[in-house]
Formats: C-alpha cells, sequence, structure tokens
C-alpha cells in the first residue's frame, strides 16, 4: 500500500482508537557479554570477540554475567517493577544464521521484573503512565551484512557475510502493557515513553542508550478498534526502529494504514514490518502466527537467578534521582517555564549547564551561554554539545567575567570563540585579544566627551528632554571603543554630562 491510499490521522483517529504496545531492546554497556568473558568493544575486527560459547560450540557452557544481572534489578527497580525472588533462563529456539547456536538464551514466563510503570511528560507538561509488562534479560545475535544487491537487504544480494562480535551481548528487553487512552496522542506517547526510557538508562549508568548506534531499538505494536469498542483489533509490529522521531512516526503510519485497510473492509494480519526512514512508511514483514512456536523451555546450562531482598534493596537505596523528577526540580531552581526545559532538552545541554552552574555560574547566565551560543554552534557544526571543545568550567569564568563587569556580553561571545578556537582559557584570551571592557573612568569620560563635542545636534536633543536620542551617542562611545565599554555606564556619563536625568 502506498502512502496516497492512507487515511488522513484526523479521519482515522475519527472512527478508531489505537492500541499500542512497546518492546524496548537495550543493549547493556557491560565490558564482557552476558554467557562468556568475550569482550563487547565496539569496532573490533569481525569474529575476533568470539570464543566457542558464544559461537554455539558443543560442550560449551555459559556463565551468568553478574553485572548484567545487577543492571536488569536496577532497571526494574527503576521502573517501579517487582523482582523476581527466582527466575531462570529459557531457550528461544530458532534457525538462523546471526545465532551460531540456534537458540537464543533469554527469559519466557520467569521475567527478573515484572508489573511496573513508567510515567512521562507530554510537551504541554501533561503525565501520561505507561505500564510496564517485563524487563527481562537476553542476548543479542551476531550481524549479518548482505553483499552484492542494490539495497543491503538480502533479496538480490549474491553473498553475506557473518560477524559474530555481537552475539552474546547482553540485552534487556522492556515489554510494556498495551498503552490504551492515548487517543491522538499515542505517537506522541511512544516517542516520549522511549525518550524517557534513554534517559533513564542513561542515569542508571547501564549503558549509553545510543540509538544511531543500535544499543537500543523499539518495535512498535499498534492495533486499533472502532471508538467504544472493548475488543482489540489485530496488532502489526514494526521492528527495529531506531530513533525517537523515528517511534513516532511508525505509530502515526500504522494508525492512517490500519485505518485504511479497516475502512476498506480489509483485515489486519498479524506481521512483522520494515520501517522506511525516507518517507516515513512501512513494509510488510514476516507473518506472525497467534503464538510463534519457539518451543522455549528453561535453559538447563545455566543456574537460576536468585536475587536476595537485601542485595535488591540495597540496589534500590543507590538508585539514581529519576529523570523526569530531577528535571522538574531543576526547572524550579532555575526558574523557567516547562517550554524552557522542553529547549534544553531537545538542546542537549542539561547537564553542560548543570555543570556550569556547580562551577559558580547563576542559572539564568549558564542557560544563556549553552542554549544561545554553544547549542548553535554544535547545532552548526553536527556534533553534541559535549563534544565542543569548552568546558562548563571555561563556561562559568565568562559568566563570572560578564557579571564583575569585566566583559559584556559582545566580548563575552569573543571570548569563548577564542576558547573553542583553542587559544586557551578565557582569562588567556581576555589578555591575548585585549578584550577588556573599558573601566577606566578617565578613558571614558574623554570618549563621552568626544562623542558629544562630534555630534552637537543630537546633544542638544538630548539636553532639551529626548532622551531616547542618548542611543546615537552610546553608540558612537562603544564604537570609539571597540565594543569594549559597558554601555550601561557609558549611557550613565553621558546623561550625567549633559545635565539630564530619566
Ligand atoms: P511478541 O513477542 O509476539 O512481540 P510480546 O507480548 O512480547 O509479543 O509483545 C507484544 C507487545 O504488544 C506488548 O507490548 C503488548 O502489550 C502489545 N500488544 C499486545 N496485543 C496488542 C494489540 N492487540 N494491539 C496493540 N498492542 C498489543
Ligand atoms: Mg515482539
Ligand atoms: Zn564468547
Amino acid at each position: 500500500m502506498t502512502v496516497t491510499e492512507l487515511v488522513s490521522y484526523e479521519d482515522a483517529l475519527a472512527t478508531y482508537e489505537p492500541v499500542m504496545g512497546l518492546e524496548v531492546h537495550v543493549e547493556l554497556g557491560t565490558k564482557t557479554k552476558m554467557f562468556c568473558g568475550c569482550s563487547t568493544a565496539l569496532g573490533a575486527e569481525p569474529n575476533s570477540q568470539t570464543c566457542p560459547t558464544c559461537l554455539g560450540m558443543p560442550g560449551s557452557l555459559p556463565v551468568v554475567n553478574a553485572v548484567g544481572v545487577e543492571s536488569a534489578v536496577k532497571i526494574g527497580l527503576a521502573l517501579h517493577c517487582e523482582i523476581a525472588e527466582w527466575c531462570r533462563f529459557a531457550r528461544k529456539n530458532y534457525f538462523y544464521p546471526d545465532m551460531p547456536k540456534n537458540f537464543q538464551t533469554s527469559q519466557y514466563d520467569e521475567p527478573i521484573a515484572f508489573n511496573g510503570y513508567l510515567d512521562v511528560q507530554l510537551e504541554d507538561g501533561e503525565v501520561f503512565r505507561v505500564e510496564i509488562e517485563r524487563a527481562h534479560m537476553e542476548e543479542d545475535t551476531g550481524k549479518s551484512t548482505h553483499v552484492g544487491g542494490a539495497t543491503g537487504r538480502i533479496h538480490g544480494a549474491s553473498h553475506s557475510l557473518l560477524d559474530y562480535n555481537r552475539a552474546g551481548i547482553p540485552l534487556i528487553e522492556i515489554v510494556t502493557k498495551p498503552i490504551v487512552g492515548a487517543g491522538e496522542r499515542a505517537p506522541e506517547v511512544a516517542k516520549a515513553y522511549v525518550a524517557e526510557l534513554r534517559e533513564l538508562i542513561k542515569a542508571l549508568g547501564v549503558s549509553e542508550a545510543r540509538m544511531e548506534m543500535g544499543q537500543m531499538r523499539c518495535d512498535v505494536n499498534l492495533s486499533l478498534r472502532p471508538k467504544g469498542a472493548e475488543k482489540f483489533g489485530t496488532r502489526s509490529e514494526t521492528k527495529n526502529v531506531n530513533s525517537l522521531r523515528s517511534v513516532e512516526r511508525a505509530a502515526r503510519f500504522e494508525i492512517q494504514r490500519h485505518a485504511a485497510v479497516l475502512g476498506a473492509g480489509g483485515t489486519i494480519l498479524q506481521e512483522t514490518r520494515h520501517f522506511h526512514e525516507e518517507d516515513g512508511s512501512t513494509t510488510s514483514g514476516r507473518i506472525k502466527e497467534e503464538a510463534e512456536d519457539y518451543r522455549y523451555f528453561p535453559e538447563p546450562d545455566l543456574v537460576p537467578v536468585a536475587p536476595s531482598r537485601e542485595w535488591v534493596e540495597e540496589l534500590r537505596a543507590g538508585l539514581p534521582e529519576l529523570p523526569r523528577v530531577r528535571r522538574n526540580r531543576l526547572r524550579e531552581e532555575w526558574g523557567i517555564s516547562e517550554h524552557e526545559m522542553q529547549s534544553v532538552l531537545n538542546a542537549g545541554v542539561i547537564d553542560l549547564i548543570t555543570a556550569t552552574i556547580e562551577a559558580g555560574a547563576d542559572a539564568a547566565s549558564a542557560r544563556k551561554w549553552w542554549m544561545g551560543e554553544l547549542a548553535r554552534r554544535a547545532n552548526e557544526e553536527g556534533i553534541d554539545p559535549t563534544a565542543l571543545p569548552i568546558t562548563p568550567a571555561q563556561v562559568a569564568r565568562v559568566a563570572a567575567l560578564v557579571a564583575e563587569g569585566a566583559l559584556n556580553d559582545k566580548l563575552a561571545r569573543q571570548v569563548i570563540e577564542g576558547v573553542l578556537a583553542g587559544e586557551g582559557d578565557p582569562d588567556a584570551v581576555v589578555d591575548k585579544r585585549g578584550l577588556k571592557v573599558v573601566s577606566d573612568e578617565g578613558a571614558l569620560g574623554t570618549a563621552v566627551d568626544e562623542a558629544i563635542a562630534g555630534n552637537p545636534a543630537i546633544a542638544d536633543k538630548i539636553r532639551g528632554g529626548k532622551v531616547a536620542a542618548a542611543g546615537a551617542l552610546v553608540g558612537a562611545v562603544m564604537k570609539a571603543t571597540r565594543g569594549q565599554a559597558d554601555a550601561a555606564r557609558v549611557r550613565e556619563l553621558i546623561l550625567e554630562r549633559l545635565g539630564v536625568t530619566e
């Protein structure tokens, strides 16, 4: 089905109610794999980080990665889940070349964490609770590269290459309960949920959760039911969506597509679908039966996982402040609106601003420099603001120089430019470039006198009470001092000299 045959989003929502289910896979940042000691470092030669266990050789035995279990428990606790007192791994049997064991070690009916929720904040500030069904431990598969075709897909390829470095890297799969009641905001909820989950995972320090690197990916399940109906419709499952924007687009597209199919009297197939970045569409993948028969059975080579209650409580006590709570706290401390905080988040500078304040800057100036000058620079260069060659301490120093009157904003921007250009610390840049506000009253007074003498007509206007005309003289003084004067002080001096008060 092509895009032109879709039902408009508004029309779809007028008739149907969307139901969503989000399955998110997070690759943990452990040093070694989930069931063997192989390294998880990225970028190594293909197949150099493998061993008999992750290659599924006969006779090899897996051992559970303790940090993997700890990370899973932390995630479960942060999602307000119950933590199993005792649970097992299970074999999920299927054949695919990227999985040399012919089964994936996963968890089935005994997940380590279950029954939780995550509150997500929508753009207008409303909080929506997404209920969590389960979070379970499993392992990643290898990576296949299909060579010889035009599209990189297996169709049309002449051969495929397999890299098992990724096989066995720990994954946590987090599955929501069916999300109902979001209505037209379903795509926004999906995006906000994945965004919140990503922040949470990062705050826990269990993964960098970089979606563009596949460290976090989302399957979007979606179905429609006629408004007012009880029974869920048949779902489609759009696999491996790997950006926040794509999660939103995929949900939106599926709503429009389902509505078109249902409206024309058709049936939705329970199938997996692929998402296409170029036009935001999805296309059919493989048909899914009601319950795929993976012949799950408990993994006989691994002992059960039985996290002691003491340990779980210890981990709970050590949890960091949840991102949403922290954001709301900072928003109040900084005295900014929901909308302004959203911009800070979008710019990716919340931690940088926090660090700048910790280094001594006041909230308003820390936010001003990171949001204005620096976020723009990062954006222009297409890099993350954290990658800019300036530290929060340096930004705090610039803010301090402005606060004590040694720099005005214009000069401060030049200092920042200098730091970014590698000319050293703010003070060094000030010295080298000679960027100091002319605060020597004598020099300033001379400049003011010259400006008055050079513009007698304007001076007369001001004397006559047209105080607004002072701007022109301030401009003249600023020009004469190459922007290095404190404009407010200059204005004061001009009015003083001309004997007018405001
Ligand atoms: P599978 O492994 O087949 O994908 P899961 O139960 O792991 O099944 O995940 C299915 C996801 O879809 C869950 O998030 C679940 O809440 C959600 N879901 C189940 N039924 C529906 C439905 N009819 N419409 C939308 N989402 C659904
Ligand atoms: Mg699924
Ligand atoms: Zn291995």
